[in-house]
């Protein structure tokens, strides 16, 4: 059988692409649908409400406290923010899509086939959104992942309760130099993370440090890489969407809201393909062209995060102040705004 579309990889984007697609849709993934967690979870809260509904919902934020080992700064959020249960999230969103599921790994893409562990699947219109492996991507292109632009990091999960978001901004290595760590409350306990932009091989250590200042240990650790350089969101005739096309912000690590956002313009296209008001070509070109524009933004965050990286605790506090500053923390939250996607997208703006 011949499908309209395959998505390999049913997580933030591969879901995001399948909500916007009526069709003979085949999904894919290694996991059942919610079982392959890797993230702290913490998104814009009217993003997570408009996809999945308050019922996923952990805990919402009004405000964001950054530390560094100099100083707290405090800063009121313009837009609410959540924690939220992943599993129960894609549970939502995939109870509102019309799909075939497979629980297969995905090797290859080979002559307009997606070869799995469990069988060989037929369509024109392929979606890579396997995550930062970019499975099907990297079978075409061998190079196509650069484990340079990686960054990694890693979670546990204790009995803590506060109720804002913390950021830990500690440069001179108190705890991590090229990253930052974070306190994210669910409820009765808080996520505590660290995430390096390199490959720091002793993370782990770093957290048990980190918890130290709380008199805490670690729990069972989870997590993983999340790309920080933009990729090419169209391989051979293939789509790619969240961390597969590297759409995970540099600097701030936030990859669910633009999986969410690019993962929807992708459905939106495909859909037009399967109208017959876009040919294959045309629609592979005009997702490239979309996604493309939006490039200048991840390479201005991009750049950020190294200026972060090289920076001593002194100026992280400067610039952190700097940035609370009333006129330029009303000119950073309107700019910001006014760029819908960083959002997931326009619609998580109403
Ligand atoms: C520790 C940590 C904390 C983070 N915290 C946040 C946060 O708070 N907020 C935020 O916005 N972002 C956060 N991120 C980044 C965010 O998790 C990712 O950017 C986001 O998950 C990308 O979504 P995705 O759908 O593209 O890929 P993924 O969520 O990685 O999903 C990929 C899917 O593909 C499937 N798959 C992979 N390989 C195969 C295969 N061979 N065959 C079949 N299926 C396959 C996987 O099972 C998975 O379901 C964090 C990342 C880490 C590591």
């Amino acid at each position: 059988m011949k499908y309209d579309v395959i998505i390999a990889g049913a997580s933030f984007a591969g879901l995001a692409v399948a909500s916007r697609v009526k069709g003979n849709i085949l999904l894919i993934d290694k996991q059942d649908v919610g079982l392959n967690e890797t993230s702290a979870c913490a998104a814009p809260y009217s993003l997570v409400k408009r996809i999945a509904g308050e019922e996923v919902i952990f805990q919402v934020f009004e405000k964001a406290k950054v530390h560094t080992v100099l100083d707290e700064i405090d800063f009121d959020l313009n837009n609410l923010y959540c924690t939220f249960d992943y599993k129960k999230f894609c549970e939502s969103f995939f109870k509102k899509i019309q799909v075939e599921f497979v629980k297969a790994k995905v090797k290859t893409f080979n002559e307009g086939k997606v070869i799995t562990d469990k069988g060989e699947f037929q369509s024109d219109c392929i979606v890579d959104a396997t995550g930062w492996r970019a499975v099907l991507a990297s079978s075409l292109e061998k190079n196509f992942v650069d484990r340079t632009k990686l960054s990694f990091g890693i979670e546990t999960v204790l009995d803590f309760k506060t109720d804002e978001m913390h950021f830990y901004f500690y440069n001179n290595s108190k705890t991590i130099k090229d990253g930052y760590a974070w306190v994210f409350p669910v409820g009765k306990m808080a996520r505590f993370g660290i995430g390096s932009y390199g490959r720091n091989p002793s993370l782990k250590k770093k957290l048990a440090k980190f918890l130290d200042e709380f008199g805490l240990e670690v729990n069972s650790v989870y997590g993983g890489f999340f790309p920080h350089e933009f990729r090419e969101p169209v391989v051979g005739k293939i789509f790619l969407a969240g961390d597969s096309a590297g759409h995970c912000l540099p600097l701030t690590g936030e990859g669910i809201r633009t999986a969410i956002y690019f993962g929807e313009v992708c459905g939106d296209i495909i859909q037009e393909i399967i109208d017959k008001k876009l040919t294959l070509e045309e629609g592979l070109s005009k997702y490239k062209n979309v996604v493309v524009s939006h490039r200048r933004y991840f390479d201005v965050l991009e750049r950020k995060q190294s200026t972060f990286s090289s920076i001593s605790d002194f100026w992280v506090t400067q610039l952190f102040k700097y940035t609370r500053l009333k006129p330029v923390y009303q000119y950073a939250m309107n700019k910001y705004e006014s760029l819908g996607f960083l959002f997931g997208s326009k619609k998580g703006m109403e």
